[in-house]
């Protein structure tokens, strides 16, 4: 049988170990995963574009699970009371094939993408930050906020948003987080002035620059979330030309991070190097450090490794056959046997 796991049982996983350890715990996952890189078959995603959004499918496999991930993109959705970002995914058996785990994403990727990024920024961000400038106040917005606060102390976020809506909202949601000082900002200048940490994490299928230049301050640590697609970026050029940069999976950032404005050969370091000690964080204090997260296929094995665990352990979900279990393993026609009995009695 296999594990079934919906958006309602995430949302019940997710009450009954609470937010913030479930991105403490996952953010872990990932980081022993990114320890074990080289056990991994890594690929770039398979992205089929339309004018409006995109869907992927993001697979990475060990000698031990195969996992994939389905997303979309779709800026647009939210007018047509949509998700931009919806996904599931799935965890197989690598030594049968068995499907082990088939499970909502959608939350999951706003966990696995928050535990991330501050994993990221404990590597690369100075260790006194405090504040943060959030960008983009939509669906991952909390989940970004949390993780800060939780696994890096940040303790003021600044937060702007084209639509006020969405920042009135995200402030109404994070009033239950009583260490969480919030400052609503008039401008995306206005909300970066001063920040220790700097997150983008908007939605729109166009090169956009919501980070200029001059709002840069020596000693900042970006966060750039929301630029993940090919033409969708959101910081200026010479930003990232600046700055040092760490991406997930060089083969895949150069065609959806932010460095794909830059040429083939400009220096990056994958993330994974940091893991694992090979490559210093953080190398002075008034460096300015850019994580180009565009979100790898490995984040997602972690993170349904966690739900798989999780869900084992406090008994959530369901099993399904998701695939036939026989007891003739050659007899696959038989399954339909009872059907076409039950069938050909009706119309006798
Ligand atoms: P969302 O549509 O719920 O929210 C996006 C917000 O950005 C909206 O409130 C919108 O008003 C705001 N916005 C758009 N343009 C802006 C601008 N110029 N200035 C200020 N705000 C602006 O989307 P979401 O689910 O929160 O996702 C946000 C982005 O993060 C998407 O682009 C998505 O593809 C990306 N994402 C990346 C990863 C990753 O691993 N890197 C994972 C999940 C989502």
């Amino acid at each position: 049988m296999t594990r079934y796991i919906d958006v309602t049982d995430l949302s019940h996983l997710v009450a009954r170990k609470g937010l913030t350890t479930c991105l403490e715990e996952m953010a872990e996952y990932i980081r022993q995963d990114y320890l074990r890189w080289h056990d991994f078959e890594k690929c770039a995603r398979v992205a089929n574009h339309s004018p409006d959004g995109v869907i992927e499918l993001m697979p990475a496999s060990d000698a031990n699970l195969y996992a994939f991930k389905y997303v979309n993109g779709h800026p647009k959705n939210t007018r047509h009371g949509m998700l931009t970002v919806m996904a599931f995914g799935a965890l197989g058996d690598v030594d049968t094939g068995k499907p082990l785990l088939l499970s909502e994403m959608t939350l999951t990727t706003a966990i696995r993408t928050a535990a991330t990024s501050a994993l990221a920024a404990r590597y690369l961000a100075r260790p006194d930050s405090r504040s943060m400038a959030l960008i983009g106040n939509g669906s991952q917005s909390e989940f970004q906020a949390i993780a800060f606060h939780a696994l890096l102390g940040i303790e003021e976020i600044r937060l702007y948003d084209l639509d006020p809506q969405a920042t009135e909202k995200l402030a109404a949601n994070l009033a239950a987080y009583p260490g969480i000082r919030l400052v609503k900002a008039a401008s995306v200048a206005d909300a970066v002035r001063g920040a220790d940490i700097v997150t983008t994490v908007t939605a729109d299928k166009a090169c956009a620059t919501i980070l200029t230049p001059e709002m840069i301050e020596p000693g900042m640590h970006l966060n750039a979330v929301g630029g993940d697609c090919p033409g969708k970026t959101e910081l200026h050029r010479d930003i990232v030309e600046h700055a040092r940069v760490i991406v997930e999976y060089e083969p895949q950032s150069r065609i959806e991070g932010e460095i794909q404005q830059m040429p083939a050969d400009s220096p990056v370091t994958e993330f994974w190097q940091l893991v694992n000690g090979e490559i210093e964080g953080r190398q002075a204090a008034d460096q300015v450090t850019l994580f180009d997260s565009v979100g790898f296929a490995i984040e997602d094995y972690s993170a349904l490794r966690y739900v798989l665990d999780v869900a084992k352990a406090l008994e959530i979900g369901s099993e399904i056959e998701l695939v036939p279990d026989l007891r003739d393993p050659k007899d696959l026609y038989a399954l339909l046997q009872p059907a076409v009995t039950a069938v050909q009695k009706k119309r006798a």
